[in-house]
C-alpha cells in the first residue's frame, strides 16, 4: 500500500507541474503509537472520509469546469483508494479470524500505483496499460 501511495504521489506531483501548478508537499504529522489494527482502521477511516468528501468535490468541480483530464485522474485515484479500503478491511478480517477468511494478496502497478486484487485482475492496467506481469505482487 505504501508503494502504491508513493507511485501515485510522484505521478500527482509531476501532473501538477505539467499543468503549470505548484506542488505543495504534504505535511509530516507525528504518528502516535498504536497497534497495527488501529493504524489500519485509521487509514480506512481517512480514505473513506476523503472518498466521501474531498475527492467527490474535486471530481465534480473538474467536470463542471470541463476539465476531463483532472476529473479522470481524480477518478482513477479514487478507484484505487476504494480498492485499498477493501483490501485493508479484508486484511483486518484475516487478522481477527485467520481461519475464517481466505488469504489473498494484491498487486500494484509500478507505473501508476493502481491496485488490483490478486484473485481477479485484468491483463493490463486499466489506467496506464502496463502488463500485469510487470506488477508487484504482495501476499
Ligand atoms: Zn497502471
Amino acid at each position: 500500500m505504501a508503494f502504491a501511495e508513493e507511485v501515485k504521489y510522484e505521478n500527482c506531483k509531476d501532473a501538477i507541474g505539467i499543468l503549470g501548478g505548484v506542488f505543495d508537499p504534504p505535511i509530516d504529522l507525528p504518528v502516535k503509537t498504536a497497534s497495527v489494527e488501529e493504524h489500519f482502521q485509521t487509514i480506512i477511516n481517512e480514505k473513506q472520509r476523503y472518498h466521501d468528501t474531498k475527492v467527490r468535490e474535486c471530481i465534480e468541480g473538474a467536470i463542471d469546469e470541463g476539465n476531463r483530464f483532472v476529473a479522470r485522474m481524480m477518478t482513477w485515484c479514487d478507484a484505487s483508494d476504494v480498492k485499498a479500503i477493501l483490501i485493508i478491511q479484508r486484511t483486518l478480517c484475516q487478522m481477527e479470524q485467520p481461519e475464517g477468511v481466505a488469504t489473498l494478496g494484491y498487486r500494484v502497478c509500478p507505473r501508476c500505483g493502481n491496485i488490483d486484487d490478486e484473485a481477479l485482475h485484468s491483463l493490463y492496467c486499466p489506467h496506464c496499460m502496463t502488463q500485469q506481469s510487470d506488477f508487484l505482487i504482495f501476499e
